[in-house]
């Protein structure tokens, strides 16, 4: 089956607070897929053995891969089940966002970890789409760019939750002897180290390794902080963009802090915006409507 990705995405010039930057609008590439998770998803729509059935997968309760997964699944005629390791009861009784998407498309949602099975006709797809085969995807994108931007020398900058796309990114481009792109990432779940590690795990060669960058403050993925939800409606104001909530601020306010490093921008959007869907009430609970 092929999925119909809008690509190549837009390559288009923005300014904030006086950095001028290009942004990769691959937050258009599909309604349903958005962004890596679409880059991700891309070799398993080419590639499902004819005796699959089933699809599993594990991870949070609002997660973009989840959607991603479920409505790949449900285009595949394939059954979804996902693992997730806790279900809040607010979320059962009323289910939003990601969440009642995925749902929407047959979901079979099942809590804790340690439940987690496969059977023989099931493909097993790590939290966050972590896999080895996400790079047939993510190259695409490193093709996209170096033909967007020829020979412009560029800091190209997307945030890590696993940490995947931002290194796929770097070693595609690497291999493509694109030397004037050069990969930066910050860490949004757990450490830089932690972030080193999971690469490791997909990758041996350090050399084609990202430039993790850090924020002076640590922040605890998905735990609401006034300043990213500020720095979020700021992007918002100034680039008329919709950013997503959850890895947007955390990179951009590594931009604003080291922005000497950033003297040719280009900022990668991956995406992730039915994702604000259930992240904006939860802001409006903790602050209030005047944040
Ligand atoms: C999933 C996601 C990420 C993290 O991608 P990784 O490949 O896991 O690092 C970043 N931004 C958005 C919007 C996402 O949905």
């Amino acid at each position: 089956m092929f999925l119909n990705f809008n690509t190549p995405t837009p390559l288009e010039q923005y300014k904030f607070q006086n950095i001028p930057f290009l942004l990769k609008r691959d937050d258009l590439i599909s309604f349903d897929f958005s962004g890596n998770k679409a880059r991700k998803i891309d070799y398993y729509s080419k590639s499902i053995p004819k005796d699959i059935d089933t699809i599993v997968s594990y991870g949070s309760i609002q997660s973009n891969a989840m959607y991603s997964l479920a409505k790949f699944a449900s285009l595949m005629g394939l059954h979804f089940r996902y693992y997730a390791n806790h279900i809040p009861s607010y979320l059962q009784e009323n289910p939003q966002g990601n969440l009642l998407y995925a749902l929407n498309e047959g979901m079979e949602l099942l809590e804790g970890y340690s439940n987690i099975v496969t059977k023989e006709n099931e493909l097993f797809i790590k939290e966050g789409i972590a896999t080895k085969e996400a790079y047939f995807g993510i190259e695409k994108l490193a093709r996209e760019l170096l033909e967007q931007v020829g020979e412009g020398e560029y800091q190209v900058f997307l945030p890590s939750g696993t940490g995947t796309t931002a290194l796929f990114l770097s070693k595609a481009l690497q291999k493509l002897g694109a030397s004037q792109l050069r990969v930066y990432t910050t860490a949004c779940v757990g450490s830089s180290n932690y972030l080193k590690k999971q690469w490791q795990e997909l990758e041996a060669d350090e050399k084609c390794y990202p430039i993790i960058i850090e924020t002076k403050k640590r922040h605890h993925f998905g735990k609401l902080y006034r300043e990213f939800y500020q720095i979020w409606l700021e992007l918002q104001n100034e680039t008329g963009v919709e950013f997503e909530l959850l890895y947007d601020p955390k990179a951009w306010l590594t931009i604003l802090e080291n922005r000497e490093l950033f003297e040719n921008l280009l900022y990668i959007h991956q995406g992730g915006k039915l994702g604000n869907i259930s992240m904006l009430p939860r802001y409006r609970r903790k602050y209030g409507e005047n944040i």
